[in-house]
């Protein structure tokens, strides 16, 4: 899924972008999606197996967006195929006391992927130059050298064998509205409707800076990052799902062959 690949060094101008893009599947409707998407999980699966089996690689995928922009439903619905067994997921809050005493990074390296698995981030690393800088968390001097102690680490990770996706979710501001009301009106939603998202909200315009930023400066050969459009939900599990079945599908994977000389066993 190459066209919402962010190439290095790339210029990046997210308000220009279409968040209600559907061209990756033109002939395609939410009810036409449904068959599609359950044959890529299918394949996602398979190929979820093998690594698992191979146990050289690890897949990370880091999931960011602004306030209902769907992390929660993408990683529902996109890896809802995929043994569980071979998958953790973290979601990344605001940082406890004790994470508070460390480097930012220490809490997330810890729950970067062991060699066979899949770890999903529900938000980041990349939270410390998100809200962090949009919020004066910490001074501009800190947060602007974190760039480069990201690069250093996602090097680090893949250089020892893990493959790195990093997808932007990217909502447009009518969207999120639409989608913060629906919280509102519905009983069944209300628990996950935050007050401090409207600050957030309020601060979109500075959000998308930091993101640009962000993203700009991150987005390397051995890390990229994605920005996929999500006003349609239908339309990002698709185009998701088949980001991570490209990559996995780049690693050339196989099942292991058998130490063992099975050709004149037989099971009675
Ligand atoms: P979500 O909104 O992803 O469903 P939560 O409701 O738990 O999850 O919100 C997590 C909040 O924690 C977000 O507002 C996010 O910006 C914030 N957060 C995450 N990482 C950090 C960080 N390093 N510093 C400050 N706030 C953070």
């Amino acid at each position: 899924m190459d066209r919402y690949r962010i190439s290095e060094g790339a210029h990046l101008d997210l308000r220009s972008m279409d968040t209600r893009d559907t061209s990756a599947y033109p002939s395609l409707s939410k009810k036409k999606a449904v068959p599609v998407l359950a044959q890529m999980r299918r394949e996602l699966a398979d190929l979820q197996r093998v690594m698992w089996a191979d146990g050289n690689h690890a897949l990370l995928v880091v999931l960011q967006a602004m306030d209902t922009g769907g992390k929660d439903g993408t990683i529902r619905k996109v890896l809802s195929g995929v043994n569980p067994q071979g998958v953790d997921v973290t979601g990344f809050g605001v940082p406890t006391e004790e994470e508070m005493k460390h480097d930012y990074l220490w809490r997330i390296h810890r729950h970067a992927p062991a060699k066979g698995r899949i770890a999903v981030f529900n938000r980041s690393h990349y939270e410390d130059v998100l809200i962090v800088r949009v919020n004066n968390l910490v001074p501009r001097v800190r947060w602007s050298n974190r760039y480069d102690h990201i690069r250093g680490f996602e090097r680090l990770l893949t250089d020892e064998g893990t493959t790195i996706v990093k997808i932007m979710l990217h909502i447009s501001l009518d969207e999120q509205k639409e989608r913060l009301e629906a919280r509102l009106a519905d009983p069944s939603k209300n628990y996950k409707f935050n007050p401090n998202d409207l600050d957030a909200r309020a601060q979109w315009d500075e959000y998308m800076t930091a993101y640009e930023d962000a993203i700009t400066e991150t987005s390397t050969s051995y890390a990229p990052w994605f920005v996929v459009p999500a006003d349609r939900k239908w339309y990002r599990n698709l185009v998701v799902t088949q980001t991570l079945i490209d990559t996995l599908k780049g690693l050339n994977l196989s099942y292991p062959v058998s130490d063992h000389d099975l050709s004149d066993v037989t099971v009675n």
